[in-house]
């Protein structure tokens, strides 16, 4: 792929820049000065983030890079994860702030946690886990809802040192089970069930089933106990390894004293979203963890823990819902909001409503989900009170900038000449960790698409094929060339495949998949995966800038693009889009006047050779679209492996349209 950097430049075109608040920018937790500091001496630098944590031992090394690519970080130290993010709040005299403002789903039903209530929590399930025989060591599988019990049994399992693997609740028992075989989880946690969509879902089956397949799978592995909270009061079948939550963790006691481990102890194993194929089972331990999630979490969302409400939206099944909703908020003390349900119920504006009550003021959500509120109009946030938004960020793909400025001005107040807010755009991976790439809203000045600079103590550059830094305005493969403190450390139970995914590519660099430019201020914009991009009559197109250019016509509320085999040339561009709800069914000339949007915005090269107008699009839990699916439809194939999709009957609207056509 000698032409990488070939990529068309049409994000470059994207003009509008918004420079932070000047009252934000003065008393912002960050200042320019961390660059500099962090250039100087990266590991200071990061020495001196370590310090935000309460250790035992101190380390006798910031990093040990002898063996790479396997990095220890912090090594001789002691920590527990636990009493960083609860017991050393509550022995500060701040036992009384809430920690978590938990709602659920049904109207009403929510409650508040307190530091102090989550230490007493916390300590009950450890001792009712080790109760049920799990060890320092032993895996924990969390298939849960939304619900506190699944952060207090997370916190539960660092505390004794047994590593959870979360798997989001919506997954099937065969995606369960061959989680619990691949970590060989010994407990599972989970729950009668959980509320989505207005209506009680079951999960005990699942599980039950997964169980089943665990005993029935080779080897000697099987589960000991299933510990279930009662979440909904639906029936469920019962067998002697089940144990009652209120059984077994509210009758036990309050008191735990809790051990430190080693900076490298294993803290969780989590799977990626599988976007682009089979999951892969990423180690995060301890130490650099909480180091790189907790200095992020406390300088990109600029929190002030004595007056900010900080919500982040993510699933706990995903990476988001680990190092930005239980380890980085919690180890900094942060009071957040936890929701259990979908946006959607029971209205539209449920999560602008819970903004107005909570006073939220630090807001992170995904591109999916702006886009999908863009779709059903204006009209509905212009309804709540969202004053109290100060920051807002966004994860999970690349933010196309109609969307960025959208989410600016109807949810961060800079509609009809408001000043808004601040938006990190945040590039990081499962495997990463923690926030890598991503503005500093005291600093930098906002470039709607662009995730921007590295941030600070971080190495990343786009590179060429043969591993050389690419110029301002060109593009290629975006690498890590230093170890960062919360980096994958390899994937359980396979250092060669650990090394063969991430290290092989070049030399001492880690490489992920994304493609990526610099623009023409060095600035970075992220372009999707690499094996996305297109080649159509020799020419690469990045998916992403022809989706951005797609959406920034005023009838489409979100598009996927996927190069289809065409004999003519090589690939052919071939668009699948959601409309706006105001814009109907689009009108006859619909797909025309997309076509020659594209072209107008991008280039003759990248009109699409067709666009398919759909009523939603393949996507995985976390949010992300799943092109391989819409390539096979594209291409007329059977549809590959949907077990990570998060709603399966998509894929049949978008076949049946196709058929129809
Ligand atoms: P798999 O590796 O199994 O295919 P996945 O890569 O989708 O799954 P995650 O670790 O959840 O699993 O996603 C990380 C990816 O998400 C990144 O590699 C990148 O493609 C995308 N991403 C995340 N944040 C951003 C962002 N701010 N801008 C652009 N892309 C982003
Ligand atoms: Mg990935």
């Amino acid at each position: 792929m000698s032409d990488s950097n070939e990529t068309l430049a049409n994000l470059a075109h994207e003009q509008r820049r918004f420079a932070p608040p000047a009252a934000f920018a003065e008393s912002a937790n960050v200042t320019e000065e961390a660059y500099a500091r962090a250039d100087a001496d990266r590991l200071a630098f990061w020495e001196a983030a370590a310090e935000r944590l309460d250790w035992g031992q101190k380390w006798d090394q910031v990093l040990d890079w002898s063996n790479p690519p396997f990095a220890k970080w912090f090594t001789g130290a002691t920590i527990n994860a636990s009493v960083n993010c609860v017991d050393r709040h509550v022995e500060a005299g701040r036992g009384d702030k809430v920690a978590l403002h938990w709602v659920g789903e049904p109207e009403g039903d929510a409650r508040d946690i307190t530091y102090a209530q989550l230490l007493d929590e916390v300590s009950r399930a450890a001792n009712a886990l080790t109760e049920l025989g799990v060890r320092k060591g032993d895996r924990v599988a969390i298939y849960m809802p939304m619900i506190p019990e699944t952060v207090i049994t997370m916190l539960a399992c660092a505390r004794l040192g047994a590593p959870h693997t979360v798997v989001f609740g919506g997954f099937s028992s065969d995606a369960l089970a061959s989680r619990i075989i691949d970590c060989g989880a010994k407990v599972v946690v989970t729950s009668d069930g959980g509320y989505r969509r207005g209506a009680a879902s079951a999960l005990k089956p699942a599980v039950d089933e997964a169980v089943a397949k665990v005993d029935a799978a080779d080897g000697d592995l099987a589960v000991e106990h299933v510990l279930v909270v009662r979440r909904t009061g639906q029936d469920v079948a019962w067998t002697e390894r089940d144990v009652w939550w209120h059984d077994a963790v509210d009758t036990a006691s309050a008191q735990h004293t809790p051990e430190l481990h080693d900076s490298e102890h294993p803290l969780y194993v989590m799977y990626t979203s599988g976007t682009t194929g089979k999951p892969k089972g990423i180690l995060h331990t301890t130490g650099g963890y909480l180091v790189g999630t907790s200095y992020t979490h406390w300088s990109v969302f600029d929190l002030k823990p004595e007056s900010d409400v900080y919500w982040c939206t993510a699933d706990v099944g995903w990476v988001t819902g680990h190092s930005y909703m239980v380890y980085g908020p919690l180890a900094n003390g942060a009071t957040q909001v936890l929701y259990e349900g979908t946006p959607d119920a029971p209205h539209k504006g449920r999560w602008w409503e819970i903004i107005e009550k909570y006073g939220v003021t630090i807001f992170y959500t995904a591109p999916t989900a702006i886009r999908t509120f863009m779709k059903q109009g204006d009209a509905i946030p212009a309804k709540f009170d969202l004053s109290s938004i100060r920051l807002l960020g966004s994860v999970g793909e690349p933010i196309n900038p109609e969307a960025y400025v959208w989410y600016r001005d109807h949810i961060g107040g800079a509609k009809d000449g408001g000043e808004g807010v601040p938006i990190v755009d945040t590039w990081w991976q499962t495997e990463t960790g923690q926030i890598l790439i991503s503005p500093l809203p005291g600093v930098t000045h906002g470039k709607p698409g662009s995730a921007m600079r590295p941030l600070p103590g971080i190495s990343a550059d786009v590179v060429d094929d043969e591993a050389r830094s690419v110029g301002d305005g060109e593009g290629g493969y975006l690498v890590l060339k230093e170890p960062w403190p919360a980096m994958l450390r390899t994937l359980w139970g396979d250092d060669d495949r650990f090394v063969e995914t991430y290290w092989s590519r070049w030399e001492g660099l880690y490489f992920a998949g994304d493609g990526a430019k610099k623009d023409d201020d060095g600035d970075l914009w992220v372009l999707g995966r690499v094996d996305d991009v297109m080649n159509v009559s020799g020419h690469r197109l990045s998916t992403t800038e022809i989706e951005s250019a797609l959406v920034s016509h005023p009838s489409v509320a979100e598009a996927a693009v996927v190069g289809a085999a065409d004999d003519m040339t090589g690939q052919a561009v071939v668009a699948f889009v959601i409309l706006r709800e105001a814009a109907g069914d689009g009108g006859a000339e619909i797909e025309t006047e997309l076509r020659n949007h594209v072209g107008r915005e991008i280039g003759a090269i990248a009109k699409p050779r067709q666009v398919m107008v759909v009523p939603e699009l393949p996507k995985t839990r976390s949010g992300k679209i799943m092109r391989r699916l819409l390539k096979d439809v594209a291409e007329g194939r059977e549809v590959g492996d949907t077990q990570t999709l998060a709603d399966a009957s998509v894929m049949d609207l978008i076949k049946a349209r196709e058929a129809a056509r």
